[in-house]
């Protein structure tokens, strides 16, 4: 099947060709770990995990290397805010933001190196630059002279002529505005590192590509990956310098494709630590479950912006609820068990649409709506047929698809539903679960009724099965419970009290 990605460099969208059959390798530019994972993070992990899904349910073979950004100016002014050492401080936000990705059911990377461990890779890449005068020596650093690579600006689209310095650090020694640090020479007292050429710290962003040259590059090829991704922010002048080192020095393109993310915005503004807006995964987290805050930032294309809001994050949980109550419609202990239930493939047709939808530049929109189709029809077809296993066991693969490909819909439909109860509450309801099980056991009907009356209080609804006795808290379900509920007497969805 054709898949087909916007490339933000040529503009266009181009049909994906690997540079080797069935292997894709792509570099994703990864956070500078001073400070705990943003949105924005959230947000460009959470695409180009999709980008990920997508290729593997191609069949291709997935090579992915996310670095950490592990020495910069912010990380050691964090140190001395924090009077924290650098690895200490490092590890610390490289834990967290491990944390928040598995939350956020990020796929593993296949590697994730870090800057201060590469440090011989960029070293050679100044080497190189130096020796083939490109690069030149001024009081504070090494620079890349960025006159001398014709193609400069290419990447970006930034003429020429344009004033670029904006974003470039200033120095009047500069060659020219628009000429980038290679490698820092060290201040007093400041961490640095040994060089030929000097005692100091690598550029920004020559990390990248010494990273990529080093664990992902082709050697052989007129590119060195297939797919170079990151936020849309990145790519001047972050990308534009990656792009000329790569080729000055290794003579090779750095990437075949370039894929973009769009900002994250906050009440309209681009999210920035310097505004001050910046929102914190882990505040976020208090609020709303991860796979909630997951499904909200896949839901937007992504290519287009997202403006942060309460509201939609509301909205799509109603949508997630909506995918998760036709789940818990068709529960069957068959399926937790994992046993013949497996053996039921997914409905072809809607496997190949979602598949297509997705090929086409990750089309989330279209994707979403055949899954909102599916949970329309499915609820028709057992309204009528409340019994039909048949069905139950195809929508049960349709989900595990849907599972593997969004990276949504994982989750046990009763546990989905218990999530807005802390531990504690958790372990409470748990404990008056208890109570009537030995209520009813001891034949005591009274106890245990007013234990079921008690529970329902708390906002807990209780389904006595074969397996024992499922629950979910309905005060979290911003009334949708009542209304998503279509059986007539006797509760088959178990979110209606039993009569
Ligand atoms: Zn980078």
């Amino acid at each position: 099947m054709n898949l087909s990605f916007f490339d933000s460099v040529k503009k266009t969208k181009l049909v994906f060709e690997p540079l080797e059959h069935n292997l894709v390798k792509i570099y994703i530019c990864g956070p500078t770990v001073y400070d705990d994972a943003h949105l924005g993070h959230a947000r460009s992990a959470v695409a180009f995990d999709l980008l990920h899904r997508v290729l593997l349910a191609n069949g291709y073979k997935v090579e992915i290397v996310k670095n950490f950004t592990d020495i910069d100016d912010k990380i050691l002014k964090k140190m001395k805010e924090t009077k924290q050492g650098l690895e200490e401080l490092c590890e610390q936000y490289i834990t967290s933001y491990k944390n928040d990705m598995n939350k956020l059911n990020i796929l593993d990377m296949s590697q994730e190196p870090r800057a201060t461990q590469n440090l011989e890779a960029m070293k050679e890449i100044v080497s190189i630059l130096l020796k083939k005068n490109l690069a030149y020596i001024i009081d504070d650093g090494i620079y890349f002279s960025s006159s001398k690579d014709e193609k400069y600006g290419s990447l970006s689209g930034q003429n020429k002529s344009e004033n670029l310095q904006n974003r470039i650090e200033e120095n009047k020694q500069k060659n020219n505005p628009k000429d980038f640090v290679l490698w820092k020479f060290a201040k007093e007292n400041e961490i640095s590192f040994e060089a030929d050429f000097g005692k100091g710290r690598p550029g920004w962003h020559l990390e990248c590509s010494a990273m990529i040259n080093k664990h992902l590059a082709y050697k052989d090829k007129k590119y060195q990956i297939d797919i170079h991704a990151g936020g849309a922010d990145l790519l001047f002048p972050h990308h534009e310098n990656e792009a000329a080192q790569t080729r000055c020095a290794l003579n090779q393109d750095i990437a075949k494709y370039w894929l973009h993310n769009g900002f994250v915005n906050i009440a309209g503004e681009k999210m920035s630590k310097s505004l001050g807006n910046s929102f914190f995964l882990k505040d976020v987290l208090k609020n709303f479950s991860a796979e909630l805050v997951r499904f909200y930032l896949l839901a937007t294309h992504y290519r287009a912006g997202i403006n942060f809001n309460e509201m939609d994050l509301l909205s799509a949980k109603k949508r997630l609820d909506k995918f998760y109550r036709l789940k818990k419609r068709i529960y069957s202990s068959d399926f937790a068990n994992n046993s013949t239930s497996n053996l039921t493939k997914p409905n072809k047709v809607f496997q190949a649409n979602i598949l297509k939808a997705l090929n086409d530049d990750l089309n989330i929109s279209i994707a979403l709506s055949l899954i909102d189709d599916l949970v329309t029809k499915a609820n028709e077809e057992l309204d009528k047929n409340p019994k039909n296993k048949a069905l139950k066991q195809e929508l049960n693969a349709n989900f595990i698809f849907i599972a593997d490909i969004l990276g949504i819909c994982y989750q046990d439909a009763f546990e989905y539903f218990q999530s807005a109860l802390s531990k504690e509450e958790k372990k409470e309801v748990l404990k008056l679960i208890d109570l009537r099980k030995k209520a009813k056991k001891e034949k005591d009907y009274k106890r245990s009724d007013e234990l079921r009356l008690e529970l329902e209080n708390l906002g807990i609804l209780l389904m006595d099965t074969s397996s024992g006795t499922l629950w979910e808290c309905c005060a979290g379900l911003n009334e949708g419970c009542e209304d998503e509920c279509k059986c007539e007497n006797e509760c088959e969805c178990g979110c209606k009290k039993e009569s």
